[in-house]
């Protein structure tokens, strides 16, 4: 390809995406690595030396500009100068921003400033923190993550590490797509489907048979409160109620069965947890409903084993309270609790469907808890708090006495809450650590009636793989 032939970095169809960064931060390296064989096109600019370069990066079938400017310092006259009305002019033209970061020399003053620029726009900012030539540097992250953007990439514009992930960035961007980094769980939603607002809370009552499932349902789809839509005759879903509370849609799930009262007593444990299951697969929130009177037994914990395992948020209805004096009703619920200890996340609402006593709980709570599974906290925020809960309990060693270190964490994904920990040993973090971390990030940010997620993660750099033209 000749610069004189097509000129695509000229096609102004192409989205652009600016690299900004103050001088030797290696933008011109992550510019060549990111835009690979294609040729560069330097834009003439009568009297500056150097300016802004444009190239053509293809990823995954996307491609845009890419421009890289000769560097940003906000205090400098002169050259520099110069190069801040030309970096300003980038800026103002792209749809992305790549602020680039130099983590060899740390965050200096001028990169704090042009994080701020860049927030200012208001544009989609990228964080390439670069320079991370080998796992050792990963510390530095933290600091990096102070800045407050959210998608930071630690790459190696010499080495290629970590580039693949920002391009996948970058693309998402570009494109509001979902970012590939975050895969959707098998029968879960993406960040789309629940977090928008309207999307109907899929709600599945599940629990033993007589515990009053079908008269909680019939109480709640009854009551005045709660809007029952018509269902078309032919809908796709007949098994599957829609309803709103106070303005909220819900969509009971299996309700089919629950309304025409059936005697499923006789119904053996594994045909009863395969249905179980399947209900749990098509639903957001469960409700565990537990007979009062008999407490949760081996059965229910049972079925709050498949819970914690599906994923789904949940809460606990403890029914046919009205059976139960005032005085037992908090011995009864610890009881409960203590019975379903590994779904302590899970809060408590105490029914009767006979009364209608805590029905409207039922909704109430599972917006909640719907709310709460669907949270994103900011990479910024988490690592916020991350250092001191792992200084305050640092973890144990690692193989042969190493010293085992976590260098930041990431929400990867919503619906459950799934973080990532970057650790140099991830296997070395056992199980009682992890629950540590996840307790912690209960205290802080609550997360009540959702499972978490999370996985340690080794850093290793991922060679980027050129999509050739
Ligand atoms: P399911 O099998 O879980 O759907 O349970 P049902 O809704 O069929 O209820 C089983 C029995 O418990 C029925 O006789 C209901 O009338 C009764 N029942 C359900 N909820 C309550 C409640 O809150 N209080 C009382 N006293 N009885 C209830």
């Amino acid at each position: 390809m000749s610069r004189r032939g097509r000129r695509p970095a000229d096609d102004p169809s192409l989205p652009i995406v600016s690299l900004v960064g103050r001088p030797n931060v290696g933008k011109s390296s992550l510019f060549n690595r990111l835009v690979g064989g294609q040729p560069a096109l330097v834009e003439d600019m009568p009297g500056v030396t150097r300016d802004r370069r444009y190239g053509v990066c293809e990823w995954v079938g996307t491609r845009f500009r890419l421009t890289d400017t000769g560097g940003l310092d906000p205090g400098a006259s002169g050259i520099l100068g110069a190069m801040r009305s030309q970096t300003l002019r980038a800026v103002d033209e792209a749809a992305v921003l790549i602020l680039v970061l130099d983590v060899k020399e740390g965050i200096t003053p001028v990169d704090q400033e042009v994080a701020q620029l860049l927030r200012r726009t208001g544009k989609p900012v990228l964080i390439a923190a670069n320079k991370v030539d080998s796992a050792t540097r990963e510390p530095s992250m933290a600091e990096v993550f102070r800045l407050g953007f959210d998608q930071v990439f630690a790459v190696s514009a010499a080495h290629g590490r970590g580039v693949g992930d920002l391009l996948d960035a970058t693309v998402a961007a570009l494109g509001g797509a979902a970012s590939p980094e975050l895969p959707v769980e098998k029968g879960g939603r993406t960040a789309e489907e629940t977090e928008g607002e309207s999307a109907p809370i899929r709600l599945a009552f599940v629990g033993k048979p007589n515990v009053g499932k079908s008269s909680l349902v019939n109480r709640l789809l009854g009551e005045e409160r709660v809007l029952v839509h018509d269902q078309p005759g032919t809908t796709r879903d007949p098994i599957d109620t829609p309803f709103t509370w106070q303005g909220r849609e819900f969509m009971l799930v299996d309700t089919a069965g629950l309304r025409r009262r059936r005697a499923i007593d006789t119904l053996t444990e594994a045909v009863s947890a395969k249905m179980a299951r399947d209900q749990l697969a098509r639903a957001d929130v469960v409700a565990l409903v537990i007979d009062a009177q008999n407490g949760a037994t081996a059965e229910d914990a049972k079925l709050a084993s498949f819970i914690e395992e599906s994923g789904r948020a949940a809460l606990i209805v403890v029914n046919k309270g009205d059976l139960i004096r005032r005085a037992e009703i908090d011995g009864k619920v610890a009881a409960v609790r203590e019975e379903l200890g590994f779904m302590a996340w899970a809060p408590v609402v105490v029914t009767s469907a006979v009364t209608g006593r805590g029905a409207s709980e039922i909704p109430k709570m599972t917006t909640e808890v719907f709310g709460q599974w669907c949270r994103r906290v900011p990479t910024s925020e988490l690592n916020k708090h991350f250092e001191e809960v792992v200084t305050r309990r640092p973890p144990p060693a690692g193989p042969g006495g190493s010293y085992v270190r976590l260098y930041y964490i990431t929400q990867a994904q919503t619906s459950p809450p799934s973080f990532f920990v970057s650790a140099n040993y991830p296997k070395a973090v056992g199980l009682p650590y992890r629950r540590y971390l996840t307790n912690q990030l209960r205290n802080i940010y609550g997360f009540e009636g959702s499972p978490l997620r999370l996985v340690l993660r080794a850093h290793k750099g991922k060679k980027p793989v050129r999509r050739e033209k």
